[in-house]
C-alpha cells in the first residue's frame, strides 16, 4: 500500500518560530516516517501581501531549510520544494478558481482578519483575496490526505475541502478531501500578549534566536497588565508568560507553584520569566546545534532535488486533471 501524503508548508516571510513548532514543525517530525511528506514553501503567496517587497521574500527562502533541518525534519523522508517553481500549482488555481464564488472567498474568516490586520480594507489586491483558492491548489497537487496546521488555518482547509468536493463531483472522483491536523498547541499567543505569535507581528521567539534574544526577549514580555509590583495578587490565565510555561517547561509541579504564588502575590514577574527564558534556551539548544551544521550547498540540494520530485507528482496530479476535465486534446 503506499503511504498516505502530507502536504504542509510556510510563508517565506521571515524565520520560524515557537508558534510553528508547537503548531505544526512537531507534527512533520512525527509524521515523516509514516507518510509520504511535502513541505511547500509558499513564496507566491508571500508575495500577495509582499509584492512590493520581493527581496524580503528572496531573503527568506532558503532560511526555511535551515529551520526545517534544525528541528529534525529529514530531507530523506521529506519533500522541500519551492511553490512558484512548480506551474501545476499555478494552472490548478485557474481552474479552481470557477469553483467558488467571490462571496465565499471573501467571508473565510481569516482572510478577514488579515486584510484588517494588513490595512487592506480599501484596496484589497485581488491576488491576496484569492490565496485560499491558491492554497487548495498547493494542497491538491500531491493529492495530500492530511495537512498539519495552526488553527488560523482552518478555514483554509474546509474552503479546499469544498473546491475538492464540488471539483469531483463536476468532473468525477480524482482528489481526497484532505483532513486538517492541528499540533499541541492551536494557537500559540506572542510575547506581546497577541493571541497569535506571528512573523508579522514582531511578536515572536524564533527558533534561531541566541540565548540572550530569547532571555531579553522573555523579560520584556507582557505580563498580567494590573499587577504593578509582586506583591500584587496576579492573574496567570491568559498571560502569555504562563501559557508559555505549561506549553515548555516540563517541570508541572515547578509551574504550578509559581501559578499559585502568583495569584497570591508571592512572586515577582522577574523569577518567573527568568526561569522561562532557562527552558526555552535548554528546548532551544539542541535545535540551534543542528542549524550550525548545516551547509548552503546541503540546502541548495535539497531544495533542487525537493521541487524536482514535487514537480514530478503534481504532473502526475495534473495529467488525471486534465482527463477528468476533458481537456487532455491528442494534438
Ligand atoms: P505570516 O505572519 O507571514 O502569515 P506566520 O507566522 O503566520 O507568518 P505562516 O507561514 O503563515 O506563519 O504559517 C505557517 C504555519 O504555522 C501555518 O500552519 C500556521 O497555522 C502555523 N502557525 C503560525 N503561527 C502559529 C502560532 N502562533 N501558533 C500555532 N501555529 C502557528
Ligand atoms: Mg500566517
Amino acid at each position: 500500500m503506499a503511504k498516505k501524503r502530507i502536504l504542509t508548508g510556510d510563508r517565506p516571510t521571515g524565520q520560524l518560530h515557537l508558534g510553528h513548532y508547537v503548531g505544526s514543525l512537531k507534527n512533520r517530525v512525527r509524521l515523516q516516517d509514516q507518510y509520504d511528506q511535502y513541505i511547500l514553501i509558499a513564496d507566491v503567496q508571500a508575495l500577495t501581501d509582499n509584492f512590493d517587497n520581493p527581496q524580503k521574500v528572496n531573503k527568506n527562502l532558503k532560511e526555511l531549510v535551515y529551520d526545517y533541518l534544525s528541528v529534525g525534519i529529514d530531507p530523506q523522508k521529506t519533500t522541500i520544494f519551492v511553490q512558484s517553481l512548480i506551474p501545476q500549482i499555478a494552472e490548478l488555481t485557474v481552474f479552481y478558481l470557477n469553483l467558488v464564488t467571490l462571496e465565499r472567498v471573501l467571508r473565510n474568516p481569516t482572510v478577514k482578519t488579515e486584510i484588517k490586520d494588513k490595512g487592506f480594507d480599501k484596496n484589497l489586491p485581488a491576488g491576496f483575496a484569492m490565496y485560499p483558492v491558491s492554497q487548495a491548489a498547493d494542497i491538491t497537487c500531491v493529492n495530500a490526505d492530511l495537512v498539519p496546521v495552526g488553527e488560523d488555518q482552518l478555514p483554509m482547509i474546509e474552503q479546499t475541502r469544498e473546491i475538492v468536493r464540488k471539483f469531483n463531483s463536476l468532473y468525477g472522483e480524482v482528489f481526497v478531501e484532505p483532513e486538517a491536523l492541528l499540533g499541541d498547541v492551536p494557537r500559540l499567543p506572542g510575547t506581546d500578549g497577541n493571541s497569535k505569535m506571528s512573523k508579522s507581528l514582531g511578536n515572536a521567539i524564533y527558533l534561531s534566536d541566541d540565548r540572550d534574544t530569547v532571555s531579553k526577549k522573555v523579560m520584556g514580555m507582557y505580563t498580567d497588565p494590573n499587577r504593578l509590583h509582586p506583591t500584587d495578587p496576579g492573574n496567570p490565565e491568559g498571560n502569555p508568560v504562563f501559557i508559555y510555561h505549561e506549553v515548555f517547561n516540563e517541570d508541572k509541579s515547578e509551574v504550578e507553584d509559581f501559578k499559585k504564588r502568583y495569584r497570591e502575590g508571592k512572586v515577582g514577574d522577574v523569577e518567573v520569566k527568568k526561569r522561562l527564558a532557562e527552558v526555552l534556551n535548554k528546548m532551544l539548544d539542541p535545535i540551534r546545534e543542528r542549524r550550525a551544521n548545516v551547509s548552503s550547498h546541503e540546502v541548495d540540494t535539497i531544495l533542487h532535488q525537493g521541487t524536482e520530485k514535487a514537480r514530478q507528482t503534481a504532473s502526475e496530479v495534473m495529467s488525471r486533471v486534465r482527463s477528468a476535465m476533458k481537456i487532455d486534446y491528442k494534438i
